[in-house]
């Protein structure tokens, strides 16, 4: 199949009336989008990213009224979207009974967001009823944040990529399950923070690292150990400005390895170095984290050496995408 990057968000419409998945632009990461009740067309979005039916996907929704026709909402549902949304932050809520089990997984649950990109909107719009969607990347791949990382990794097997040009945030929406409202529960860190959400809602969250080992797998979602991973093996240093290596990765770390800082070293850059963030801003590091390791995985380098932010706000999410990135974890 010939895969065509555009800009029209009509001709996106088009294929999925034609029951094919495109990918579309968010403001997090670029999405795989598919109509919430066009089953068959859910399918291929599984088959296309060669993920397992057990990890169920994302609603898209335009707004609150459109909220209720596939969740049970409440008072607490209510002020949280009316801070937070349009945004990335995801609740996870009752589902209403027209939800297929091919989106939840099976669960009684659903998982809703209400994208901020307008291309993104436009399309639900048009189409006229929500739209579901994961990221437009293969299965434990890293997430795609331009139309180009879709096609690297997607390309040839869907039609029509949006192109939106490179999302805001660049890290997946922020995961709440909402189902013991006494318990609000962080199940992904994202870019809407624990700190953020804790103060309005004033109460800590209750962190799903708490609660996982009571859980089956597919009910800690988002919450794969590995994901996210880039296929050159990632190493996971607490500072790299000054790092030495164990002895026993000492000569991975001396051949051909390339360098993710967070912020500026105070040497000048050599090839295969890159810098999260030159305004040393922990949302910029974000924003360029995918990009920076697609970048580097398209380049001939043999591992990739990262190193962590500071554990508050956006950084919690930062380090996240990373250690599920990382193939050794090394810091201490
Ligand atoms: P992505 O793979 O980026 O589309 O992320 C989607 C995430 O949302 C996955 O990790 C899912 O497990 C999670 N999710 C979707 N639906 C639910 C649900 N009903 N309950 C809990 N988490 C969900
Ligand atoms: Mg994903």
């Amino acid at each position: 199949m010939k895969t065509i990057i555009g800009t029209s968000a009509e001709e996106a419409v088009c294929w999925l009336k034609r029951g094919e998945p495109v990918a579309l632009p968010t403001e997090t990461v670029y999405g795989l989008a598919a109509p919430l009740f066009s089953e068959a067309t859910i399918r291929k979005i599984y088959s296309v990213k060669q993920r397992p039916t057990n990890n169920p996907l994302i609603v898209h929704v335009l707004n609150f009224e459109q909220l209720k026709t596939v969740a049970e909402t409440t008072p607490l549902v209510q002020v949280l979207t009316e801070r937070f949304w349009s945004g990335p932050l995801t609740l996870v809520l009752k589902k209403k009974p027209c939800i297929s089990d091919l989106v939840t997984a099976g669960q009684a649950s659903v998982a809703v967001r209400c994208p901020q990109a307008s291309l993104f909107r436009q399309a639900i719009e048009l189409i006229g009823e929500p739209l579901v969607a994961p990221s437009a990347n293969r299965f434990q791949h890293v997430s795609p944040t331009t139309a180009m990382h879709v096609l690297n990794d997607l390309g040839g097997r869907i039609p029509y990529i949006l192109d939106g040009g490179a999302c805001t945030f660049g890290l997946e929406s922020t995961i709440v399950s909402l189902l013991d409202e006494t318990q609000p529960t962080l199940l992904r860190y994202g870019p809407i923070t624990a700190e953020a959400l804790g103060t309005f809602l004033n109460r800590p969250l209750v962190m799903a690292k708490d609660v996982v080992s009571e859980q089956k797998p597919h009910l800690a979602p988002g919450l794969y150990k590995k994901h996210y991973s880039p296929q050159t093996p990632l190493y996971l240093v607490g500072n790299l400005a000054d790092y030495v290596p164990p002895p026993r990765y000492k000569a991975i770390f001396e051949d051909r390895a390339a360098h993710v800082f967070l912020f500026p070293p105070s040497r000048p850059l050599r090839e295969g170095e890159c810098v999260l963030s030159p305004n040393r801003d922990l949302n910029e590091a974000a924003s360029n984290l995918f990009d920076c390791l697609q970048t580097l995985d398209t380049q001939d380098w043999r591992s990739i050496w990262a190193e962590e932010a500071s554990n508050e706000g956006i950084g919690r999410a930062l380090n996240d995408r990373l250690s599920r990135a990382a193939y050794v974890d090394l810091r201490d």
